[in-house]
Protein backbone atom coordinates (compact mmCIF):
# COMPACT_ATOMS: atom_id res chain seq x y z
CA UNK A 1 0.00 0.00 0.00
CA UNK A 2 1.67 3.13 -1.05
CA UNK A 3 2.29 5.83 1.58
CA UNK A 4 0.61 8.84 0.42
CA UNK A 5 2.64 12.32 0.71
CA UNK A 6 1.41 15.87 1.34
CA UNK A 7 0.41 17.71 -2.00
CA UNK A 8 2.82 19.90 -3.72
CA UNK A 9 1.89 21.91 -7.11
CA UNK A 10 3.77 20.31 -9.45
CA UNK A 11 5.88 17.24 -9.75
CA UNK A 12 8.58 16.38 -12.64
CA UNK A 13 9.28 12.79 -13.59
CA UNK A 14 12.70 12.65 -14.36
CA UNK A 15 15.55 15.53 -13.50
CA UNK A 16 17.30 15.56 -16.46
CA UNK A 17 17.45 18.74 -19.08
CA UNK A 18 13.90 19.26 -18.82
CA UNK A 19 12.90 18.41 -15.73
CA UNK A 20 15.36 20.88 -14.08
CA UNK A 21 14.50 23.37 -16.53
CA UNK A 22 10.65 22.87 -15.91
CA UNK A 23 11.04 23.05 -12.38
CA UNK A 24 13.27 26.17 -11.81
CA UNK A 25 10.48 28.13 -14.30
CA UNK A 26 8.26 26.97 -11.62
CA UNK A 27 9.79 27.83 -8.56
CA UNK A 28 10.43 31.20 -9.72
CA UNK A 29 6.75 31.89 -10.07
CA UNK A 30 5.80 30.52 -6.58
CA UNK A 31 5.23 27.09 -6.79
CA UNK A 32 5.96 24.01 -4.77
CA UNK A 33 7.55 21.23 -6.75
CA UNK A 34 8.96 17.95 -6.84
CA UNK A 35 11.80 16.32 -8.68
CA UNK A 36 11.51 12.96 -9.03
CA UNK A 37 14.85 10.60 -10.10
CA UNK A 38 15.11 7.54 -10.78
CA UNK A 39 18.97 7.79 -10.52
CA UNK A 40 21.23 8.81 -8.02
CA UNK A 41 22.80 11.91 -6.93
CA UNK A 42 26.13 13.62 -8.86
CA UNK A 43 27.55 16.46 -9.38
CA UNK A 44 31.57 17.97 -10.81
CA UNK A 45 32.35 17.57 -7.53
CA UNK A 46 33.65 14.56 -6.59
CA UNK A 47 31.63 12.42 -9.10
CA UNK A 48 33.27 13.54 -12.48
CA UNK A 49 36.66 14.13 -11.44
CA UNK A 50 39.90 12.64 -13.33
CA UNK A 51 41.08 10.28 -13.99
CA UNK A 52 38.33 7.88 -12.69
CA UNK A 53 35.86 10.28 -15.29
CA UNK A 54 38.15 9.00 -18.60
CA UNK A 55 37.36 5.10 -17.75
CA UNK A 56 36.28 3.87 -21.43
CA UNK A 57 35.72 0.71 -20.29
CA UNK A 58 33.19 1.56 -17.93
CA UNK A 59 31.95 4.99 -19.30
CA UNK A 60 31.96 4.11 -23.02
CA UNK A 61 31.57 0.90 -23.38
CA UNK A 62 29.88 -0.46 -20.22
CA UNK A 63 27.78 2.41 -20.54
CA UNK A 64 28.06 3.23 -16.65
CA UNK A 65 25.47 6.53 -17.14
CA UNK A 66 22.67 5.17 -19.02
CA UNK A 67 19.06 3.74 -17.66
CA UNK A 68 19.74 0.59 -16.30
CA UNK A 69 18.52 -2.02 -19.04
CA UNK A 70 18.48 -4.65 -16.49
CA UNK A 71 15.89 -3.09 -14.31
CA UNK A 72 13.83 -1.52 -17.39
CA UNK A 73 15.01 -2.22 -21.19
CA UNK A 74 12.99 -1.52 -24.35
CA UNK A 75 12.05 -4.30 -26.84
CA UNK A 76 12.88 -3.55 -30.43
CA UNK A 77 11.48 -4.83 -33.92
CA UNK A 78 11.69 -3.53 -37.73
CA UNK A 79 8.19 -4.37 -38.38
CA UNK A 80 5.06 -5.07 -36.66
CA UNK A 81 5.16 -9.11 -38.27
CA UNK A 82 8.16 -9.38 -36.31
CA UNK A 83 8.57 -10.46 -32.30
CA UNK A 84 10.46 -7.71 -30.27
CA UNK A 85 13.16 -8.63 -28.13
CA UNK A 86 14.33 -6.87 -25.79
CA UNK A 87 17.73 -4.61 -25.55
CA UNK A 88 19.95 -5.91 -22.98
CA UNK A 89 23.12 -4.13 -24.36
CA UNK A 90 23.05 -0.44 -25.22
CA UNK A 91 24.36 1.10 -28.50
CA UNK A 92 21.66 2.44 -30.93
CA UNK A 93 20.84 5.26 -28.50
CA UNK A 94 21.89 5.82 -25.08
CA UNK A 95 19.22 7.31 -22.44
CA UNK A 96 21.02 8.33 -19.45
CA UNK A 97 20.14 7.80 -15.60
CA UNK A 98 21.28 9.82 -13.07
CA UNK A 99 20.64 13.07 -11.91
CA UNK A 100 21.17 15.48 -14.89
CA UNK A 101 19.88 12.68 -17.27
CA UNK A 102 21.39 12.52 -20.78
CA UNK A 103 22.14 16.05 -20.84
CA UNK A 104 25.63 15.17 -18.21
CA UNK A 105 27.07 12.83 -20.77
CA UNK A 106 25.51 14.35 -24.44
CA UNK A 107 28.39 16.07 -26.58
CA UNK A 108 27.01 19.47 -26.83
CA UNK A 109 26.54 19.99 -30.06
CA UNK A 110 24.32 23.19 -29.94
CA UNK A 111 21.92 23.69 -32.97
CA UNK A 112 18.63 25.38 -34.09
CA UNK A 113 16.03 23.84 -35.92
CA UNK A 114 15.18 25.73 -39.42
CA UNK A 115 12.15 27.42 -40.55
CA UNK A 116 10.77 25.18 -42.23
CA UNK A 117 11.33 22.38 -40.06
CA UNK A 118 8.04 23.75 -38.15
CA UNK A 119 5.72 23.74 -41.11
CA UNK A 120 7.23 20.63 -42.86
CA UNK A 121 4.28 19.07 -44.59
CA UNK A 122 3.15 22.80 -45.41
CA UNK A 123 6.20 23.71 -46.89
CA UNK A 124 6.72 20.45 -48.77
CA UNK A 125 3.00 20.58 -50.11
CA UNK A 126 3.69 24.49 -51.33
CA UNK A 127 7.36 24.05 -52.76
CA UNK A 128 6.88 20.51 -54.49
CA UNK A 129 3.11 19.63 -54.70
CA UNK A 130 1.08 16.71 -52.86
CA UNK A 131 2.20 14.49 -55.83
CA UNK A 132 5.61 14.82 -55.33
CA UNK A 133 5.44 14.38 -51.33
CA UNK A 134 2.97 10.90 -52.25
CA UNK A 135 5.83 9.44 -54.61
CA UNK A 136 8.53 10.21 -51.68
CA UNK A 137 6.23 7.37 -49.61
CA UNK A 138 2.97 7.19 -49.40
CA UNK A 139 3.53 6.03 -45.65
CA UNK A 140 4.90 8.61 -44.06
CA UNK A 141 2.70 11.11 -42.05
CA UNK A 142 4.70 14.07 -41.84
CA UNK A 143 2.94 16.92 -40.20
CA UNK A 144 3.40 21.06 -38.73
CA UNK A 145 4.28 21.45 -35.31
CA UNK A 146 1.45 23.96 -34.63
CA UNK A 147 4.32 26.14 -33.18
CA UNK A 148 6.45 28.58 -35.52
CA UNK A 149 10.12 29.27 -35.98
CA UNK A 150 9.65 33.26 -35.22
CA UNK A 151 7.39 31.97 -32.00
CA UNK A 152 10.30 29.78 -30.81
CA UNK A 153 13.25 32.20 -31.44
CA UNK A 154 12.89 34.03 -28.26
CA UNK A 155 13.32 30.94 -26.03
CA UNK A 156 15.74 29.81 -28.62
CA UNK A 157 18.00 32.32 -27.74
CA UNK A 158 17.66 32.30 -24.12
CA UNK A 159 18.94 29.04 -23.60
CA UNK A 160 21.58 29.98 -25.68
CA UNK A 161 22.57 32.17 -23.44
CA UNK A 162 21.57 29.79 -19.98
CA UNK A 163 24.36 27.15 -21.71
CA UNK A 164 26.81 29.73 -23.01
CA UNK A 165 26.78 28.11 -26.15
CA UNK A 166 29.72 29.40 -28.47
CA UNK A 167 29.18 29.84 -32.32
CA UNK A 168 28.86 32.13 -34.99
CA UNK A 169 25.89 33.76 -35.94
CA UNK A 170 25.00 33.22 -39.83
CA UNK A 171 22.20 35.64 -39.68
CA UNK A 172 21.46 38.35 -37.48
CA UNK A 173 17.64 39.59 -37.80
CA UNK A 174 17.59 38.96 -41.92
CA UNK A 175 21.80 40.29 -41.95
CA UNK A 176 24.08 37.56 -43.03
CA UNK A 177 27.18 37.32 -41.37
CA UNK A 178 30.29 36.86 -42.43
CA UNK A 179 31.98 33.31 -41.08
CA UNK A 180 28.45 31.84 -39.72
CA UNK A 181 26.30 29.64 -41.33
CA UNK A 182 24.54 31.90 -44.38
CA UNK A 183 21.62 28.89 -44.15
CA UNK A 184 20.61 29.59 -40.61
CA UNK A 185 17.15 30.71 -39.04
CA UNK A 186 17.26 34.64 -38.68
CA UNK A 187 18.26 34.66 -35.02
CA UNK A 188 18.04 37.77 -32.87
CA UNK A 189 21.12 38.87 -31.42
CA UNK A 190 25.31 36.50 -31.41
CA UNK A 191 26.04 33.79 -29.80
CA UNK A 192 26.95 34.14 -26.11
CA UNK A 193 30.30 32.99 -26.67
CA UNK A 194 32.80 32.95 -29.80
CA UNK A 195 33.00 29.70 -31.66
CA UNK A 196 35.78 27.32 -30.38
CA UNK A 197 39.12 27.20 -32.30
CA UNK A 198 38.97 25.30 -35.79
CA UNK A 199 40.71 21.94 -35.27
CA UNK A 200 43.68 20.43 -37.94
CA UNK A 201 40.74 18.00 -39.05
CA UNK A 202 38.33 20.77 -39.41
CA UNK A 203 40.92 22.81 -41.14
CA UNK A 204 41.10 20.37 -43.78
CA UNK A 205 37.45 19.86 -44.31
CA UNK A 206 36.69 23.66 -44.98
CA UNK A 207 39.43 23.57 -47.53
CA UNK A 208 37.92 20.85 -49.16
CA UNK A 209 34.44 22.03 -48.94
CA UNK A 210 34.85 25.69 -49.67
CA UNK A 211 36.87 24.28 -53.10
CA UNK A 212 33.85 22.75 -54.04
CA UNK A 213 31.76 26.04 -53.47
CA UNK A 214 29.96 25.01 -50.11
CA UNK A 215 29.76 27.19 -47.15
CA UNK A 216 32.02 26.03 -44.50
CA UNK A 217 30.73 27.06 -40.87
CA UNK A 218 32.34 26.53 -36.79
CA UNK A 219 29.96 24.18 -35.24
CA UNK A 220 27.74 25.57 -32.40
CA UNK A 221 29.19 24.01 -29.69
CA UNK A 222 28.02 23.85 -25.74
CA UNK A 223 31.90 22.86 -24.96
CA UNK A 224 32.97 26.62 -23.73
CA UNK A 225 35.09 28.93 -25.83
CA UNK A 226 36.15 30.76 -23.09
CA UNK A 227 34.66 31.13 -18.87
CA UNK A 228 31.16 32.39 -18.89
CA UNK A 229 28.75 33.85 -16.49
CA UNK A 230 25.15 32.42 -16.91
CA UNK A 231 22.21 34.56 -16.63
CA UNK A 232 21.75 32.90 -13.64
CA UNK A 233 25.29 34.25 -12.21
CA UNK A 234 26.92 30.22 -12.57
CA UNK A 235 30.29 30.51 -13.74
CA UNK A 236 31.64 28.18 -16.59
CA UNK A 237 34.72 27.20 -17.51
CA UNK A 238 37.06 26.97 -20.78
CA UNK A 239 36.74 23.65 -22.43
CA UNK A 240 40.44 21.78 -22.73
CA UNK A 241 39.70 19.66 -25.45
CA UNK A 242 40.25 16.43 -23.22
CA UNK A 243 38.84 14.09 -25.98
CA UNK A 244 36.64 12.50 -23.27
CA UNK A 245 33.01 14.29 -23.86
CA UNK A 246 30.46 12.36 -25.56
CA UNK A 247 29.23 9.42 -23.04
CA UNK A 248 31.60 11.13 -19.71
CA UNK A 249 30.57 14.18 -17.62
CA UNK A 250 32.87 17.33 -17.64
CA UNK A 251 34.97 17.32 -15.09
CA UNK A 252 36.20 21.17 -16.21
CA UNK A 253 32.64 22.70 -15.67
CA UNK A 254 33.01 23.28 -19.34
CA UNK A 255 30.10 21.98 -20.74
CA UNK A 256 26.75 22.85 -20.35
CA UNK A 257 24.81 20.05 -18.06
CA UNK A 258 22.21 20.82 -15.51
CA UNK A 259 24.64 20.38 -12.88
CA UNK A 260 26.69 23.47 -14.05
CA UNK A 261 24.05 25.78 -15.77
CA UNK A 262 21.00 25.86 -13.48
CA UNK A 263 20.97 22.75 -10.30
CA UNK A 264 23.50 24.96 -8.22
CA UNK A 265 20.71 27.54 -7.93
CA UNK A 266 17.77 25.29 -8.11
CA UNK A 267 18.33 22.86 -5.45
CA UNK A 268 18.62 26.15 -3.28
CA UNK A 269 15.40 27.60 -3.60
CA UNK A 270 12.89 26.60 -0.80
CA UNK A 271 10.38 25.66 -3.08
CA UNK A 272 12.63 22.91 -4.38
CA UNK A 273 12.60 19.24 -3.03
CA UNK A 274 14.96 16.97 -5.00
CA UNK A 275 14.46 13.37 -4.78
CA UNK A 276 16.96 10.94 -6.32
CA UNK A 277 16.74 6.73 -6.73
CA UNK A 278 13.21 7.52 -6.66
CA UNK A 279 11.10 6.04 -9.93
CA UNK A 280 7.84 6.83 -11.25
CA UNK A 281 5.86 3.89 -12.16
CA UNK A 282 2.75 5.60 -13.21
CA UNK A 283 0.54 9.04 -12.91
CA UNK A 284 -2.53 8.91 -10.96
CA UNK A 285 -6.00 10.13 -12.45
CA UNK A 286 -9.21 10.84 -10.80
CA UNK A 287 -12.84 9.12 -11.09
CA UNK A 288 -13.15 11.09 -14.47
CA UNK A 289 -9.62 9.97 -16.08
CA UNK A 290 -9.40 13.52 -17.27
CA UNK A 291 -7.35 14.91 -13.92
CA UNK A 292 -4.07 13.63 -12.74
CA UNK A 293 -4.06 13.73 -9.05
CA UNK A 294 -0.21 13.20 -8.88
CA UNK A 295 2.38 10.13 -9.17
CA UNK A 296 3.05 6.81 -7.59
CA UNK A 297 6.34 5.99 -7.31
CA UNK A 298 8.96 3.74 -5.60
CA UNK A 299 12.27 4.49 -3.20
CA UNK A 300 15.51 3.07 -3.09
CA UNK A 301 14.65 1.05 -0.46
CA UNK A 302 11.60 -0.40 -2.58
CA UNK A 303 8.84 1.62 -0.55
CA UNK A 304 5.77 2.73 -2.45
CA UNK A 305 4.23 6.34 -2.10
CA UNK A 306 2.29 8.67 -3.54
CA UNK A 307 3.00 12.35 -4.55
CA UNK A 308 -0.18 14.20 -4.64
CA UNK A 309 0.67 17.36 -7.50
CA UNK A 310 -1.81 19.95 -9.14
CA UNK A 311 0.41 19.54 -12.06
CA UNK A 312 2.49 16.59 -13.33
CA UNK A 313 5.54 16.94 -16.20
CA UNK A 314 7.06 13.68 -18.00
CA UNK A 315 10.88 15.18 -18.00
CA UNK A 316 11.72 11.46 -18.19
CA UNK A 317 13.52 11.12 -22.02
CA UNK A 318 11.32 11.17 -24.81
CA UNK A 319 10.97 6.63 -25.03
CA UNK A 320 10.21 7.02 -20.50
CA UNK A 321 7.78 9.71 -21.65
CA UNK A 322 5.79 7.50 -24.22
CA UNK A 323 5.75 4.73 -21.92
CA UNK A 324 4.61 6.96 -18.85
CA UNK A 325 1.41 8.27 -20.86
CA UNK A 326 0.85 4.01 -21.82
CA UNK A 327 1.18 2.93 -18.43
CA UNK A 328 -1.07 5.88 -17.05
CA UNK A 329 -3.46 5.65 -19.21
CA UNK A 330 -3.41 9.17 -21.15
CA UNK A 331 -4.50 9.43 -24.66
CA UNK A 332 -5.15 6.96 -27.27
CA UNK A 333 -2.46 4.37 -28.18
CA UNK A 334 -1.54 4.62 -31.96
CA UNK A 335 -2.66 1.54 -33.31
CA UNK A 336 -0.88 0.99 -37.16
CA UNK A 337 -3.38 -1.28 -38.59
CA UNK A 338 -6.00 1.25 -38.35
CA UNK A 339 -3.79 4.60 -38.00
CA UNK A 340 -5.69 5.25 -35.02
CA UNK A 341 -4.69 6.52 -31.73
CA UNK A 342 -1.76 9.29 -31.04
CA UNK A 343 -0.01 8.05 -28.15
CA UNK A 344 3.21 5.94 -29.67
CA UNK A 345 2.10 7.49 -33.22
CA UNK A 346 5.07 9.13 -35.55
CA UNK A 347 8.31 7.94 -33.67
CA UNK A 348 11.52 8.53 -35.48
CA UNK A 349 14.93 8.44 -35.44
CA UNK A 350 18.31 10.44 -37.05
CA UNK A 351 20.14 9.45 -40.13
CA UNK A 352 23.60 9.36 -39.87
CA UNK A 353 26.49 7.86 -41.18
CA UNK A 354 29.11 8.99 -42.92
CA UNK A 355 32.74 8.10 -44.58
CA UNK A 356 36.28 7.98 -43.59
CA UNK A 357 38.68 9.79 -45.27
CA UNK A 358 42.05 7.80 -45.46
CA UNK A 359 44.91 10.56 -45.74
CA UNK A 360 48.74 10.56 -46.53
CA UNK A 361 51.12 9.76 -43.35
CA UNK A 362 52.25 13.63 -43.51
CA UNK A 363 49.32 14.40 -42.40
CA UNK A 364 48.85 13.94 -38.61
CA UNK A 365 45.06 14.54 -36.86
CA UNK A 366 45.55 13.83 -33.32
CA UNK A 367 42.16 13.01 -33.11
CA UNK A 368 42.84 12.39 -29.28
CA UNK A 369 42.55 16.00 -28.63
CA UNK A 370 39.09 17.06 -29.44
CA UNK A 371 36.19 17.94 -27.60
CA UNK A 372 32.53 16.81 -28.01
CA UNK A 373 31.11 19.54 -30.58
CA UNK A 374 34.33 20.62 -32.48
CA UNK A 375 33.29 20.63 -35.59
CA UNK A 376 33.23 22.68 -38.82
CA UNK A 377 30.42 22.15 -41.01
CA UNK A 378 28.53 22.41 -43.88
CA UNK A 379 24.59 23.24 -44.48
CA UNK A 380 24.07 22.95 -48.10
CA UNK A 381 22.47 19.88 -48.10
CA UNK A 382 20.52 20.42 -44.64
CA UNK A 383 16.89 20.53 -44.56
CA UNK A 384 15.39 21.69 -47.58
CA UNK A 385 18.55 24.06 -48.58
CA UNK A 386 18.74 22.66 -52.13
CA UNK A 387 16.00 22.09 -54.26
CA UNK A 388 14.95 18.66 -54.46
CA UNK A 389 12.10 18.97 -57.40
CA UNK A 390 14.31 17.14 -59.81
CA UNK A 391 15.48 14.22 -57.26
CA UNK A 392 15.28 11.02 -58.71
CA UNK A 393 13.76 8.97 -56.74
CA UNK A 394 11.88 11.51 -54.87
CA UNK A 395 13.02 11.99 -51.03
CA UNK A 396 12.82 15.24 -48.79
CA UNK A 397 14.44 15.93 -46.18
CA UNK A 398 18.22 16.69 -45.70
CA UNK A 399 21.85 16.34 -43.67
CA UNK A 400 24.35 18.66 -42.49
CA UNK A 401 28.36 17.75 -42.87
CA UNK A 402 31.12 17.93 -41.19
CA UNK A 403 34.24 16.94 -39.92
CA UNK A 404 33.55 16.11 -36.34
CA UNK A 405 35.88 13.84 -34.88
CA UNK A 406 35.08 13.74 -30.64
CA UNK A 407 38.27 12.34 -29.47
CA UNK A 408 40.47 9.13 -30.60
CA UNK A 409 39.96 6.83 -27.78
CA UNK A 410 41.98 3.90 -27.71
CA UNK A 411 39.33 1.12 -27.67
CA UNK A 412 36.90 2.57 -29.64
CA UNK A 413 38.92 4.38 -32.59
CA UNK A 414 40.59 2.45 -34.62
CA UNK A 415 39.40 3.01 -38.48
CA UNK A 416 41.00 0.91 -40.92
CA UNK A 417 40.06 0.81 -44.63
CA UNK A 418 38.17 -1.64 -46.36
CA UNK A 419 39.93 -5.42 -46.75
CA UNK A 420 41.85 -4.82 -43.65
CA UNK A 421 41.53 -7.88 -41.49
CA UNK A 422 39.21 -7.63 -38.50
CA UNK A 423 41.87 -8.84 -36.00
CA UNK A 424 45.55 -10.37 -35.91
CA UNK A 425 48.67 -8.71 -37.09
CA UNK A 426 47.44 -7.18 -40.42
CA UNK A 427 44.86 -5.34 -38.44
CA UNK A 428 47.66 -4.54 -35.86
CA UNK A 429 49.32 -2.35 -38.60
CA UNK A 430 46.71 -0.88 -39.97
CA UNK A 431 45.38 0.35 -37.09
CA UNK A 432 49.48 1.97 -36.59
CA UNK A 433 49.48 2.94 -39.68
CA UNK A 434 46.21 4.96 -39.82
CA UNK A 435 45.28 6.26 -36.13
CA UNK A 436 46.18 9.62 -36.32
CA UNK A 437 45.73 9.94 -40.05
CA UNK A 438 42.21 9.28 -40.54
CA UNK A 439 39.29 12.11 -40.73
CA UNK A 440 35.58 11.14 -40.21
CA UNK A 441 32.70 12.84 -41.75
CA UNK A 442 29.79 13.25 -40.49
CA UNK A 443 25.86 12.86 -42.38
CA UNK A 444 23.91 13.78 -40.13
CA UNK A 445 20.16 14.63 -41.23
CA UNK A 446 16.16 14.68 -41.04
CA UNK A 447 14.12 11.23 -40.16
CA UNK A 448 10.58 11.39 -41.54
CA UNK A 449 7.51 9.67 -39.42
CA UNK A 450 5.74 6.70 -41.18
CA UNK A 451 2.91 4.96 -40.20
CA UNK A 452 4.34 1.88 -39.81
CA UNK A 453 7.21 3.21 -36.73
CA UNK A 454 5.52 3.58 -33.61
CA UNK A 455 5.87 2.60 -29.96
CA UNK A 456 3.87 0.99 -27.89
CA UNK A 457 3.93 -1.83 -24.62
CA UNK A 458 5.47 -4.52 -24.69
CA UNK A 459 2.81 -7.80 -24.47
CA UNK A 460 5.91 -9.90 -23.25
CA UNK A 461 8.30 -8.61 -21.51
CA UNK A 462 7.90 -6.41 -18.22
CA UNK A 463 10.37 -4.79 -15.74
CA UNK A 464 11.58 -5.20 -12.66
CA UNK A 465 8.20 -3.51 -11.40
CA UNK A 466 6.11 -5.86 -13.44
CA UNK A 467 5.19 -3.20 -15.98
CA UNK A 468 5.55 -3.85 -18.92
CA UNK A 469 8.59 -2.74 -21.45
CA UNK A 470 8.33 -0.15 -24.12
CA UNK A 471 8.33 -1.54 -27.18
CA UNK A 472 10.03 0.18 -30.38
CA UNK A 473 8.91 -1.02 -34.26
CA UNK A 474 11.41 0.72 -36.57
CA UNK A 475 12.65 0.95 -39.70
CA UNK A 476 14.28 3.94 -41.55
CA UNK A 477 11.73 4.75 -44.53
CA UNK A 478 13.20 4.38 -47.97
CA UNK A 479 13.04 8.34 -48.17
CA UNK A 480 15.34 8.66 -45.42
CA UNK A 481 17.67 6.00 -47.78
CA UNK A 482 17.59 8.11 -50.42
CA UNK A 483 17.92 11.20 -49.24
CA UNK A 484 20.96 9.93 -47.24
CA UNK A 485 22.39 7.88 -50.29
CA UNK A 486 22.25 11.38 -52.41
CA UNK A 487 23.88 13.06 -49.81
CA UNK A 488 26.67 10.27 -49.22
CA UNK A 489 27.77 10.70 -53.00
CA UNK A 490 28.42 14.39 -52.70
CA UNK A 491 30.13 13.99 -49.50
CA UNK A 492 33.04 11.26 -51.37
CA UNK A 493 33.46 14.63 -53.83
CA UNK A 494 34.21 16.46 -50.44
CA UNK A 495 36.66 13.33 -49.04
CA UNK A 496 38.75 13.77 -52.30
CA UNK A 497 39.13 17.13 -52.21
CA UNK A 498 40.12 17.18 -48.76
CA UNK A 499 43.18 15.03 -50.04
CA UNK A 500 42.01 11.40 -49.00
CA UNK A 501 43.74 8.71 -50.37
CA UNK A 502 40.80 6.25 -49.32
CA UNK A 503 37.75 7.65 -48.99
CA UNK A 504 35.07 4.72 -47.47
CA UNK A 505 31.70 6.06 -48.49
CA UNK A 506 29.18 6.53 -45.76
CA UNK A 507 25.37 6.99 -45.46
CA UNK A 508 22.23 5.22 -44.19
CA UNK A 509 21.25 1.62 -44.80
CA UNK A 510 18.24 -0.88 -44.21
CA UNK A 511 17.73 -2.23 -42.17
CA UNK A 512 18.02 -0.38 -39.44
CA UNK A 513 20.05 -2.03 -36.51
CA UNK A 514 20.30 -1.38 -32.35
CA UNK A 515 23.49 -2.88 -32.51
CA UNK A 516 25.37 0.42 -33.51
CA UNK A 517 25.91 3.51 -31.77
CA UNK A 518 23.72 5.94 -34.04
CA UNK A 519 21.94 8.71 -31.75
CA UNK A 520 20.55 9.36 -29.13
CA UNK A 521 17.98 11.61 -30.81
CA UNK A 522 15.11 9.68 -30.51
CA UNK A 523 11.71 11.58 -30.99
CA UNK A 524 8.14 11.78 -31.17
CA UNK A 525 5.34 9.16 -29.89
CA UNK A 526 4.09 12.11 -27.82
CA UNK A 527 3.88 14.50 -30.57
CA UNK A 528 3.05 18.13 -30.64
CA UNK A 529 0.14 19.41 -32.84
CA UNK A 530 -2.95 21.67 -34.23
CA UNK A 531 -5.60 18.03 -34.09
CA UNK A 532 -6.04 15.84 -31.35
CA UNK A 533 -6.35 12.73 -33.99
CA UNK A 534 -2.97 13.49 -34.94
CA UNK A 535 -1.11 14.80 -32.02
CA UNK A 536 -1.05 13.76 -28.09
CA UNK A 537 -0.57 17.25 -26.99
CA UNK A 538 -0.87 20.68 -28.48
CA UNK A 539 1.46 23.47 -28.71
CA UNK A 540 2.53 23.60 -25.44
CA UNK A 541 3.19 20.10 -25.23
CA UNK A 542 0.08 19.43 -22.65
CA UNK A 543 -2.19 16.53 -22.74
CA UNK A 544 -5.52 17.23 -25.29
CA UNK A 545 -7.20 14.34 -22.77
CA UNK A 546 -5.62 15.27 -19.45
CA UNK A 547 -4.54 19.16 -19.63
CA UNK A 548 -2.74 19.59 -15.67
CA UNK A 549 -0.42 16.69 -17.40
CA UNK A 550 2.88 18.40 -19.21
CA UNK A 551 4.95 15.86 -21.97
CA UNK A 552 8.19 17.97 -22.17
CA UNK A 553 10.93 16.98 -24.89
CA UNK A 554 12.22 15.05 -28.16
CA UNK A 555 8.94 13.07 -27.59
CA UNK A 556 6.91 15.98 -29.15
CA UNK A 557 8.61 16.69 -32.50
CA UNK A 558 5.75 15.24 -35.31
CA UNK A 559 9.51 13.89 -37.35
CA UNK A 560 12.97 14.66 -36.56
CA UNK A 561 14.81 17.67 -37.93
CA UNK A 562 18.18 17.37 -39.46
CA UNK A 563 19.79 18.82 -36.36
CA UNK A 564 20.95 17.79 -32.52
CA UNK A 565 17.67 18.27 -31.11
CA UNK A 566 18.55 19.04 -27.54
CA UNK A 567 18.66 22.90 -28.37
CA UNK A 568 15.34 23.06 -30.08
CA UNK A 569 14.07 20.78 -26.61
CA UNK A 570 14.99 23.49 -24.50
CA UNK A 571 13.15 26.43 -26.42
CA UNK A 572 9.87 24.36 -25.94
CA UNK A 573 10.17 23.30 -22.82
CA UNK A 574 10.84 27.41 -21.73
CA UNK A 575 7.91 28.32 -24.42
CA UNK A 576 5.75 25.55 -22.23
CA UNK A 577 6.53 26.99 -19.28
CA UNK A 578 6.13 30.79 -20.35
CA UNK A 579 1.77 29.67 -20.71
CA UNK A 580 1.93 27.66 -17.77
CA UNK A 581 3.21 30.68 -15.79
CA UNK A 582 1.38 33.56 -17.49
CA UNK A 583 -1.65 31.40 -18.54
CA UNK A 584 -2.35 28.41 -17.05
CA UNK A 585 -2.00 29.18 -13.40
CA UNK A 586 -4.13 31.56 -13.54
CA UNK A 587 -6.49 29.22 -15.47
CA UNK A 588 -6.06 26.28 -15.13
CA UNK A 589 -7.29 23.89 -17.72
CA UNK A 590 -6.43 23.19 -21.62
CA UNK A 591 -4.54 26.12 -22.91
CA UNK A 592 -5.75 25.55 -26.52
CA UNK A 593 -9.12 24.41 -27.12
CA UNK A 594 -9.72 20.96 -29.32
C1 LIG B 1 25.84 10.14 -25.89
C2 LIG B 1 24.88 11.27 -26.14
C3 LIG B 1 25.29 12.39 -26.84
C4 LIG B 1 24.40 13.43 -27.09
N1 LIG B 1 24.84 14.54 -27.73
C5 LIG B 1 23.99 15.52 -28.05
C6 LIG B 1 24.45 16.67 -28.75
O1 LIG B 1 25.63 16.83 -29.00
N2 LIG B 1 23.54 17.62 -29.10
C7 LIG B 1 22.23 17.49 -28.81
O2 LIG B 1 21.45 18.36 -29.22
N3 LIG B 1 21.77 16.44 -28.09
C8 LIG B 1 22.62 15.46 -27.69
N4 LIG B 1 22.17 14.40 -26.95
C9 LIG B 1 20.76 14.37 -26.52
C10 LIG B 1 20.52 15.06 -25.17
O3 LIG B 1 21.25 14.43 -24.18
C11 LIG B 1 19.03 14.97 -24.86
O4 LIG B 1 18.33 15.66 -25.87
C12 LIG B 1 18.59 15.62 -23.55
O5 LIG B 1 19.31 15.16 -22.48
C13 LIG B 1 17.09 15.30 -23.37
O6 LIG B 1 16.60 15.89 -22.20
P1 LIG B 1 15.43 15.16 -21.40
O7 LIG B 1 15.12 16.00 -20.25
O8 LIG B 1 14.36 14.78 -22.34
O9 LIG B 1 16.07 13.76 -20.92
P2 LIG B 1 17.28 13.51 -19.91
O10 LIG B 1 18.20 14.67 -19.87
O11 LIG B 1 17.86 12.19 -20.27
O12 LIG B 1 16.58 13.39 -18.49
C14 LIG B 1 15.63 12.38 -18.22
C15 LIG B 1 15.78 11.93 -16.77
O13 LIG B 1 14.59 11.25 -16.38
C16 LIG B 1 14.93 10.15 -15.54
N5 LIG B 1 13.81 9.20 -15.57
C17 LIG B 1 13.38 8.45 -16.62
N6 LIG B 1 12.31 7.72 -16.27
C18 LIG B 1 12.05 8.00 -14.96
C19 LIG B 1 11.06 7.56 -14.05
N7 LIG B 1 10.13 6.67 -14.38
N8 LIG B 1 11.10 8.06 -12.78
C20 LIG B 1 12.04 8.97 -12.40
N9 LIG B 1 13.00 9.41 -13.25
C21 LIG B 1 12.99 8.94 -14.52
C22 LIG B 1 16.21 9.63 -16.15
O14 LIG B 1 16.94 8.86 -15.20
C23 LIG B 1 16.91 10.93 -16.54
O15 LIG B 1 17.75 11.40 -15.52
C24 LIG B 1 23.05 13.35 -26.65
C25 LIG B 1 22.64 12.23 -25.92
C26 LIG B 1 23.55 11.21 -25.65
C27 LIG B 1 23.09 10.05 -24.86
S1 LIG C 1 35.95 18.12 -24.16
FE1 LIG C 1 35.75 20.06 -23.05
S2 LIG C 1 33.57 20.22 -22.48
FE2 LIG C 1 33.96 18.08 -23.07
S3 LIG C 1 34.41 17.02 -21.16
FE3 LIG C 1 36.41 17.69 -22.01
S4 LIG C 1 36.80 19.72 -21.13
FE4 LIG C 1 34.64 19.22 -20.78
Amino acid sequence: MAQRLPAVDAVTIGVGLTGSLAAFEMVQSGQKVVGLERGAPRDTVPDFQSPAIHDELRFSIRKAMMQDNVKVAVTFRNNFNETALPIRRWASFLPGQGLGGSFVHWNGQSFRAQVADFVLRSHVIQRYGQKFLDACGPELTIQDWGVTYDELEPYYDRFEYLCGVSGKAGNIKGQIQAGGNPFEAPRSREYPNPPLKETYFGAIFRKGAESLGYHPYPQPSSNLSRPYTNPLGIKLEQCVFCGFCERYACEHYAKASPQTIILPVLVKNPNYELRTSCEVLRINLDSTGKKATGVTYVDGAGREFEQPAEIVFITAFPLNNVRTLLLSGIGKPYDPRSGEGVVGRNYSYQTTGGPTVFMDESININPFMSSGAPGTMIDDFSGDNFDHSNMNPPFIGGQYVGSIMTGGRPIEFHPTPPGTPPWGLEWKRAVARHYNHAILIQQHGTSMSSRLNYLDLDPTYKDAWGQPLLRMTFDFPENDIRMSQYIADKVVEIGRAMGGKIVVRGGTKRPYTTTVYQSTHNCGGAVMGDDPKTSAVNRYMQCWDVPNVFSLGGSSFPQNITYNYTITIGALTYWALDAIKNKYLKSPGPLVQA
